[in-house]
């Protein structure tokens, strides 16, 4: 496998865009290699612009959850790109994709769409500081909920892969609003409460965090968050950018029985292109504009290729999509597992689903400080060692692989393979 033209790409690219990219993590900074530039995808399969093939898990990192270009998906885009891109007017699309949300997530009964995640997690801690005329949030070491000022502070995904502290530009005065206390400790959480209960707007969390690895939620964690904030008169705000649609045809919110007051949507409620919603219950959906007085918009919010990409990837899961999730899922996390223990390799499998996080420790990781004990050397290794063998991965240790509904049986024995022969070169 050559990478010329990706490393001639990416040469040009220092000078034109911060780091070379328009997304941290995108720069393979923390595996110590050059990024691979892509060209097109079909099914699970991504091209570079070198011609080498890959089996795709990051998949858009989560979007694309019937793989790439799938071509109903793509006609329909075509043909409404053909009848107008935009209008910044109401378009029926709008109506049809927040109708299956409201169907298909429990705890929604009106959505507003955004055009990211990082959106929609701004507009829900807004709106939960408005509804509550409380300022304080209280969000999870190791999570990431997009790059708003509230919430980058001790955030996972790329502000975890690169080791970055707090980031500069924060105003202190925001800051302090926001406290953080680790994943899945629960009492950590009740004795916050008990001091700042009467301030506290809203706590914030992914149902099974994805962006320090993937980490699901010990059992009674979101019960229990459940009732704290209840109790309180704080609201409890699900993050499922990333979970929404992945975990189960219901969300994580229908896997786990646990309904929030607020919820924030991307990744697959767009199939691929830019959308993100934050939604909830009426009676709080109503404080937003121009219903109530929270403000919040957006000149391509709705837009219709999105609205359209969206309808077309959420009307083709079905129950039986998540069927085989759990089969090639089962299937790959038992590959991954006698593959390392094989070569005894230092691993941690943990899984949501059709969202899996390998971690190169043998710690069990409950939370970021165990996810820490990864020995990220190693997997920078590993990564460059499986890129080689035709499987795409995310470049970091703290993001989960995805399956879409094209990956096969086939796929995965394949990448089951890839792991064998990856580990026993680490091993050496
Ligand atoms: N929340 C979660 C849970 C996410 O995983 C992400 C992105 N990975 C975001 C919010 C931010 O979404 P976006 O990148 O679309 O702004």
């Amino acid at each position: 496998m050559t990478y010329e033209k990706s490393i001639q790409a990416f040469s040009e690219a220092v000078h034109l865009m911060p780091g070379g990219v328009n997304s941290p993590v995108r720069a393979f900074k923390s595996v110590n290699t050059d990024p691979i530039f892509m060209e097109s995808g079909k099914g699970a399969i991504i091209k570079d612009i070198d011609g080498n093939e890959y089996i795709d898990y990051v998949l858009s990192w989560g979007p694309l959850i019937l793989g790439h270009s799938h071509p109903e998906v793509v006609e329909a885009i075509q043909e409404q790109v053909a009848k107008g891109a935009s209008f910044g007017a109401p378009t029926l699309l709008e109506n049809k994709l927040a109708q299956i949300v409201i169907d298909r997530v429990p705890s929604v009964e009106m959505v507003r769409f955004v055009s990211s995640g990082t959106e929609a997690t701004m507009a829900a801690l807004r709106l939960a500081r408005g509804y509550t005329g409380r300022d304080i949030i209280l969000k999870f070491e190791g999570s990431y909920h997009g790059h708003g000022d509230s919430l980058l502070i001790k955030a996972g995904s790329g502000v975890a892969t690169l080791g970055l502290p707090d980031s500069p530009g924060v105003p202190a005065d925001i800051a302090k609003n926001t406290m953080t206390v680790a994943y899945n400790d629960l009492e950590a959480v009740q004795v916050v409460f008990e001091t700042y209960g009467q301030q506290i707007a809203g706590v914030i969390v992914e149902p099974v965090a994805g962006n320090m690895g993937v980490v699901p939620p010990k059992p009674g964690f979101l019960e229990g968050l459940r009732k704290v904030t209840e109790e309180n008169g704080a609201l409890l705000i699900f993050d499922e950018v990333m979970t929404g649609f992945r975990v189960d045809y219901n969300c994580a919110q229908g896997y786990f029985g646990v309904n929030p007051d607020l919820t924030c949507l991307g990744k697959v409620v767009g199939g691929g292109l830019p959308v993100g919603a934050f939604a909830g219950k009426r009676e709080i959906m109503e404080h937003i504009a121009p219903a109530g007085s929270v403000y919040q918009a957006g000149t391509l919010s709705g837009n219709p290729l999105a609205m359209t990409a969206g309808i077309e990837t959420l009307s083709r899961l079905t129950p039986e999509s998540y069927e085989h999730f759990k089969k090639l899922g089962d299937q790959l996390e038992a590959g991954i597992r006698e593959a390392a223990t094989k070569y005894n390799i230092p691993h941690t499998v943990n899984r949501a689903g059709s969202m899996i996080g390998l971690f190169l420790t043998n710690e069990e990781v409950v939370d970021f400080a165990s996810a820490k004990t990864a020995d990220l050397e190693m997997f920078a290794e590993y990564f460059r060692l499986m890129a080689e063998e035709g499987i795409y991965l995310p470049p970091s240790q703290f993001e989960g692989l995805f399956i879409s509904t094209a990956h096969t049986e086939e796929h995965i024995a394949k990448t089951v393979q890839a792991f064998h022969n990856v580990f026993a070169k680490l091993a050496k």
